[in-house]
């Protein structure tokens, strides 16, 4: 059940990995799955696919009671509003870096709004989910996706943009949750499409036709045996 869905965002990552792709690299090749024309890089348009088909398998449900299991297993909790696929490639590919044990799951939130996120945890906001989960949460991200990143420019200032106000906001969640010394995982509510007019781009959510938007993923991120025993 949802085997399909985390296969490929597994795949999209891994391979994402595997080329060494920086985090503008990374943005650009998520912009060309939205280009028809061009394509992309990555097989981004197989995990939109998955997406669409996998939405009953890898319901928001499941995202909650994985969420609580952890929570019960010792995990703290990190809940941020709006994680687009190219911030989650980042978190990856940084925690990778430092010898970090990962997994990556994804949820369908089929609103692409937090608005789903909050029925599912029947709370009214997302700090109310955090505290719920004993956890943090953040903001940031989607603050900068509406303000910074929400009208249209050129593709290279979007990335620009992104490079700016985006994948900081992920490396200093890396550095503050890897100077932890307990396991912890991530959660989000939705992330982001890329939307066009005429030849410029932006960032949008929750509204039709959601595609990556609707992608509410999970990392759980813990330390390998061995990282202990050499401290
Ligand atoms: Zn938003």
């Amino acid at each position: 059940m949802g085997d399909r869905l985390w296969v490929a965002l597994n795949n999209v990552l891994s391979l994402a990995v595997e080329r060494d792709l920086d985090y503008r690299d990374f943005f650009l090749a998520t912009a060309a799955a939205y280009d028809e024309g061009r394509g992309s890089s990555l097989p981004i348009r197989a995990l939109v696919r998955a997406l669409e088909e996998e939405a009953a398998s890898c319901s928001l449900e499941r995202a909650r009671q994985y969420a609580w299991q952890l929570v019960g297993a010792g995990y703290s909790a990190v809940v941020l509003d709006c994680l687009g696929l190219p911030e989650l490639y980042w978190f990856y590919a940084q925690l990778l870096k430092r010898g970090l044990r990962l997994a990556v799951y994804g949820y369908v939130n089929a609103t692409g709004r937090t608005a789903g996120l909050l029925e599912e945890f029947q709370r009214a906001s997302v700090r109310e989910v955090a505290e719920s989960l004993g956890g943090s949460k953040s903001s940031s991200l989607d603050r900068a996706v509406h303000r910074e990143l929400g009208e249209p420019v050129s593709l290279e200032e979007l990335a620009r943009r992104a490079e700016e106000h985006l994948k900081p906001v992920v490396n200093g969640w890396v550095r503050q949750l890897t100077s932890l010394a307990a396991p912890f995982f991530v959660i989000s509510d939705h992330g982001y499409d890329f939307a066009r007019e005429g030849g410029k781009w932006y960032l949008v959510h929750g509204r039709a036709p959601n595609a990556l938007s609707k992608l509410a993923p999970l990392l759980v991120v813990s330390r390998p045996p061995r990282w202990c025993s050499s401290r």
